[in-house]
């Protein structure tokens, strides 16, 4: 299992499932339980995005916690057309010229455990992994997709 490090209120809407696409610059040949870590800072300038808006971000919502991982997602596959500069279908949450990373089965956590994030894909530390093993059925851990 790897982990990524999402601004709020974007990990709150990936946790809460609204969000199916994390938009980034890069790529990685990493498939399959991805655990979704909530920045320490805030994106506050997407607080007027509309797509946020419509999904009601609720800043009361355990899963708005920053400094915490908050949920636990499957990572399918990632688009490059449209970073590659061609218009591609990945829907409402996928910015032009980035990389579309498709996510699927979010399962939030009862609560967020708190630890600090790193930049890129992350290895969550031996405690952590033992909290979220008590947390999370064995299956939504393994590294078998689906
Ligand atoms: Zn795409």
């Amino acid at each position: 299992m790897q982990v990524l490090s999402v601004r709020q209120p974007w990990a709150w809407a990936i946790a809460r499932g609204h969000k199916d696409v994390e938009n980034r610059t890069w790529d990685t040949t990493y498939r399959g339980i991805l655990a979704i870590h909530g920045s320490l800072r805030m994106d506050h300038d997407s607080l007027k995005n509309p797509l946020l808006r419509d999904v009601g971000w609720d800043p009361a919502d355990p899963m708005a916690a920053t400094g915490g991982i908050i949920a636990i997602v499957s990572l399918d596959g990632i688009c490059t057309t449209s970073k590659a500069g061609h218009p591609c279908d990945c829907g409402p949450w996928a910015e032009a010229g980035a990389c579309h990373w498709q996510l699927s089965n979010p399962r939030p956590l009862p609560e967020p455990i708190m630890t600090l994030g790193q930049p890129g894909l992350w290895l969550p530390a031996p405690a952590v992994m033992a909290t979220l093993a008590k947390m999370m059925p064995a299956e939504a851990l393994s590294a078998s997709r689906g």
